[in-house]
């Protein structure tokens, strides 16, 4: 384990998943069990090999998959199969809605938001400056580049104001140069709004450009704590 820390935001002890795979089904463990604690504020970096159980680890926090073994919990509350109110997630697949423009996929997961119209129109602008996309708002999906694309799938998570983000190798999907561009931009975003990331790849060099803290993973175990 890590170590306990006094103002971890997310905790897990003892956590791992187990899935049934294959014909017949046979348990196959993709993670743990396994400890780690990370803190409010810190840019996280999870790295290790396809198929280590960073997506699965990910996926847990999210709330979007349940633990076969052990505890998450998230600000003091246990996380248990249902997304969590101020976690936000940002996946590698472009996840833009084809038939909206930016700043209505940006605004779309405000809808059930109380908020009134000026607010919502308010917070979709601000994050669209933020990521550089104010020139774009009226810009459908398709006329965009891949990384523009991505950049709204940033904002629409963004515009939800979680506080802590969980990224899954968000910029896989992007050619080398464009790739290193918007690690420093990510990294500068974050920052800027303050909020704690866990950040999951396989490339060992952006986990350590892009991060405060790295752990190294292989076969659904922490290998390795660093800074
Ligand atoms: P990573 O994100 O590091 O590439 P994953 O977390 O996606 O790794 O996968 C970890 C392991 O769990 C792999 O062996 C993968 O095949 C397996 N796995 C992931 N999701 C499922 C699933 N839904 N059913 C069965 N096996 C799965
Ligand atoms: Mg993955």
């Amino acid at each position: 384990g890590g170590g306990a820390v006094a103002d971890a935001q997310v905790r897990l002890h003892g956590v791992g998943k187990v899935f049934m795979a294959g014909e017949p089904p046979a348990p196959l463990r993709a993670l743990g069990p396994l400890d780690l604690e990370l803190r409010r504020g810190e840019f996280f970096a999870v790295v290790g090999p396809s198929g280590c159980g960073k997506s699965t680890l990910l996926e847990l926090i999210a709330g979007l998959s349940v633990a076969t073994e052990g505890a998450i919990d998230f600000e003091g509350r246990a996380i248990a199969g249902e997304p969590p109110d101020g976690i936000g997630v940002v996946f590698q697949d472009d996840a833009s809605l084809p038939w909206l423009d930016v700043a209505s996929n940006v605004a779309f997961g405000l809808r059930r938001a109380s908020l009134g119209k000026e607010e919502r129109e308010l917070r979709v602008r601000n994050v669209l400056r933020m990521v550089g996309l104010s020139d774009f708002a009226s810009t459908y999906p398709a006329q965009l580049s891949g990384g523009m694309r991505q950049r709204v799938c940033i904002a629409r998570t963004l515009v939800m104001q979680p506080r802590l983000i969980l990224l899954d190798e968000p910029l896989s999907n992007l050619d080398a140069k464009l790739r290193e561009e918007m690690r420093v931009e990510l990294k500068k975003l974050i920052k800027q709004v303050s909020i704690s990331a866990l950040y999951v790849t396989h490339d060992q060099e952006e986990a350590f450009t892009i991060s405060d803290a790295v752990v190294v993973m292989d076969a659904g175990k922490i290998l390795q704590y660093g800074a």
